[in-house]
């Protein structure tokens, strides 16, 4: 992360004596910082309110603050966050998104203050495994099946 983080912050200063890029970094943080957060939570996530809300406020900067994954991963989504923010109370997101079929989960440390530790790295892992197995629309096991040529798991209600 270092390497990058680098380069953003000279890209940034050498940015303000050109043209300012219409989604640079510092914009984007302001949005954050005006935004009232529950604009931005993903649709009927309700349940998930506080933990969801923490996520949106823990956006690095830079980052557009957004949770896009299917509704059925939502559960998986929170505990994981619930879990990580034990293990590492600063622990800031990157992004939160499905991928490749896959949930993708990218966080950071901030200053570097430790490294990410393998239990971090696991409850990712064990994270992106649940989902590969949850009904995508209710969060009930499913099989993967294909959807409008696209592979997703769907349980038996939301198969038909
Ligand atoms: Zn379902």
């Amino acid at each position: 992360m270092t390497p990058r983080q680098t380069a953003r912050s000279k890209t940034r200063t050498a940015s303000r004596s050109s043209v300012t890029p219409v989604r640079s970094a510092l914009r984007i943080k302001e949005v954050r910082e005006t935004r009232d957060l529950h604009e931005l939570l993903p649709p009927n996530s309700e349940v998930f309110i506080n933990e969801f809300t923490d996520i949106l406020s823990r956006m690095a900067t830079g980052y557009w603050p957004t949770i896009q994954v299917p509704e059925g991963w939502y559960g998986v989504v929170a505990s994981l966050h619930v879990a990580l923010a034990e293990m590492s109370p600063g622990y800031q997101v990157v992004a939160i998104k499905k991928e490749n079929d896959e949930l993708f989960y990218l966080i950071r440390i901030p200053d570097n203050s430790h490294d990410m530790t393998s239990e971090m790295l696991s409850a990712i892992s064990i994270a992106r495994g649940r989902c590969r197995v949850l009904c995508e629309i209710c969060g009930e096991p499913g099989d993967s099946i294909l959807v409008c040529n696209n592979q997703e798991v769907r349980c038996t209600n939301h198969s038909k």
